[in-house]
């Protein structure tokens, strides 16, 4: 069974931007993990950036800032944070997406074989979050959502460093990076193999995508 699980903070992130951009469109993009069980947890809502256009049916990211910063905040933690899905406001009670919608969740979807996950905002009048998850055909699934209530595993939040007594090396943090790069694929399978570094590469592919979207 899908479900998906806000940090409050991810959650809070939702909520403020929407509220900070009312009564124009906005939106995010989801940071987290993906887990066997078929719970999605969102672990980091990142802001849509400055360079964005908002206007009260139509909104583009600035994907050059949401690259940044999504590698930014992946990085402080121990866990390899990967790029869930996306966010943004709908006009009115809309909460189904529009053709130009489709494509940029595709571009989201299509990567992973797992998909991805889509939220649309509507405040008719209060605020509603609608989540839904797409596959690589472009269909649509509405998903059942909560917010952490401490049911996510800690370690999937915790942050890589948080000890004085332990600041690293920075000459040996590179040499153990390279070396688990050169150390090729674990023996358990493609789930493990997958690291930030992929999950950067792959953002910055997606990034390039909505840009030229944008043109
Ligand atoms: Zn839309």
């Amino acid at each position: 069974m899908r479900h998906i699980v806000f940090t409050r903070r991810a959650f809070n992130a939702i909520v403020t931007e929407t509220l900070d951009k009312h009564p124009l469109e906005t939106g995010g993009i989801f940071i987290g993990y993906v887990l066997d069980n078929g719970i999605w947890i969102v672990v980091e809502t990142i802001p849509p950036g400055i360079d964005t256009v908002n206007r009260s049916a139509y909104f583009e990211y600035d994907a050059e800032f949401i690259n940044y910063l999504s590698n930014v905040v992946a990085k402080q933690y121990k866990g390899n944070l990967q790029l869930l899905g996306l966010w943004h406001r709908h006009p009115g009670s809309m909460d189904v997406f529009s053709p130009t919608d489709d494509g940029t969740n595709l571009l989201f979807a299509r990567p992973n074989s797992w998909g991805a996950i889509s939220g649309l905002v509507n405040c008719d009048p209060r605020m509603r979050l609608t989540m839904y998850h797409v596959d690589a055909q472009c269909n649509y699934t509405k998903t059942e959502w909560s917010i952490d209530d401490g049911i996510v595993p800690e370690e999937l939040l915790e942050l890589r460093f948080t000890s004085a007594a332990e600041l690293p090396i920075p000459e040996a943090e590179l040499r153990d990076a390279a070396a688990t790069l050169s150390a090729g694929q674990p023996d358990d399978g493609a789930a493990q193999a997958f690291t930030i570094n992929d999950a950067v590469t792959e953002f910055g592919q997606i990034c390039k995508k909505l840009m030229k979207s944008k043109l």
